[in-house]
């Protein structure tokens, strides 16, 4: 099943031959104004004091960038970018205008919270070269909202998306299934709610319990209950329907777009082009080794500023490990993967590393393969989790 959220996937390192100068960067803001309980992503909760520390960490991580990069997307994440408000955005555009360049009609994207969205910070977001709002709604019921911990309303979200279209931004909604307590009924009304709203795309997730949250913790006091399996895979088929029934085409697990309205940034990752990342628990890769930064936002401030590296993992893969990632992050997709152009991408036939697992796959109804592209079909979508390791583990 689908988990995680929208740049989760794990990127593959592509072949020396797609080396470049990346076109796409993600910044990372790690401020929220509380922690949801079940999220374990790189932020503080309440310490807006450290935000001037964070934006002088940012300038200098910034200047490792010998030339300004010219991009094609930006994607600001977090954390809740919004919370940095309209003088904190403002802020933010001014440390990062001398090294990230915005190419003629990039893509930029801003996470934010539906709470901290006003005309005047959209106007703001749109004075920055912004051109995608990502709203982490997660849900339009009440009663899924408390029991997920937010700190937002309905209302707050049908603002949101309306200030975000009103001021020609495409608007993207995140939304939660399998949350404590919620029914499949609770996830249908969402669905047209959400369908209601207009926004161009929707990325929807399954709630994940990650060892060290809250939620974890309660889930193993008998506290919290996790959804079964079965209802957890009927609400994402419900979505799967509701969506494309909608017009949403699904190009990708998790990721429903409006014709024209991909995610392009996120392609970046699933291409396995290069990426620039700056900020806490960012990762950035230059086609062969991906580099991720110390997660704790505290830690990467310090060894910023007192001069030392703030990176945590690097992650060199074999080509042949790579090629295999490629097949895992390419399969995600609903377009698949193209023989020919799998292989002039990694330097390995599909077939080679995976064509058993593929034979299985179509033999059980997962895939389609027409001997040109192998796609995952529905059936395929809703186990996808579970087929990787034939891939990844796999001997040449
Ligand atoms: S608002 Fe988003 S990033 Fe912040 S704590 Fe909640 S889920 Fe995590």
């Amino acid at each position: 099943m689908p988990a995680g959220r929208l740049a989760g996937a794990r990127p593959a390192i592509v072949n020396a031959m797609d080396s470049a100068v990346p076109r796409a960067a993600y910044v990372h803001v790690p401020f929220c104004r509380h922690r949801c309980g079940y999220c374990d992503f790189s932020l503080v909760a309440g310490r807006d004091d450290l935000i001037e520390r964070y934006f002088q960490a940012l300038g200098r991580e910034l200047a490792r960038v010998p030339e300004p990069l010219c991009l094609d997307t930006l994607f600001v994440g977090g954390g809740t970018p919004s919370h940095l408000g309209v003088a904190g955005l403002r802020r933010l555009a001014a440390v990062l205008q001398d090294k990230l360049i915005l190419a003629a009609g990039a893509e930029a994207t801003l996470e934010a919270n539906p709470s901290d969205v006003t005309p005047e910070l959209v106007e703001v977001l749109r004075e920055g070269g912004f051109s995608r709002l990502s709203l982490g709604a997660q849900s339009l019921a009440p009663a899924t909202l408390a029991a997920l911990d937010r700190n937002h309303t309905p209302d707050d979200v049908r603002r949101a998306v309306e200030a975000g279209l009103q001021a020609g931004l495409t608007v993207s909604v995140d939304v939660m299934i399998a949350a404590p307590g919620q029914s499949l009924a609770a996830v249908e009304q969402d669905l047209e709610d959400v369908l209601a709203l207009g926004g161009q795309h929707v990325s929807v997730y399954c709630l994940t319990w990650e060892k060290g949250t809250r939620f974890a913790s309660l889930l193993r006091q008998g506290l919290l209950q996790e959804a079964e399996e079965d209802l957890e895979r009927e609400m994402y088929e419900l979505a799967i329907e509701r969506l494309e029934g909608g017009g949403l085409e699904q190009y990708e697990v998790s990721n429903f777009a409006r014709p024209g309205h991909r995610c392009r940034h996120n392609e970046t990752y699933w291409d396995c082009r290069p990426w620039e990342g700056f900020g806490p628990g960012a990762a950035r890769f230059d086609g062969r080794t991906r580099i991720t930064n110390h997660r704790s936002p505290v830690t990467w401030m310090h060894r910023i500023l007192s001069g030392a590296d703030p990176s945590g993992e690097c992650d060199q893969m074999t080509p042949e490990e790579a090629a295999r990632e490629r097949i895992v992050v390419g399969l995600r997709r609903r377009d698949g993967l193209v023989r020919g152009e799998f292989a002039a991408a990694s330097g390995f036939s599909l077939d080679a590393l995976a064509g058993g697992a593929i034979l299985s796959w179509v033999e059980q109804g997962f895939a389609s393969d027409d001997g040109q592209r192998v796609r995952l079909t529905r059936r395929g979508l809703l186990v996808s989790d579970g087929l990787w390791a034939a891939v990844l583990g796999q001997g040449a």
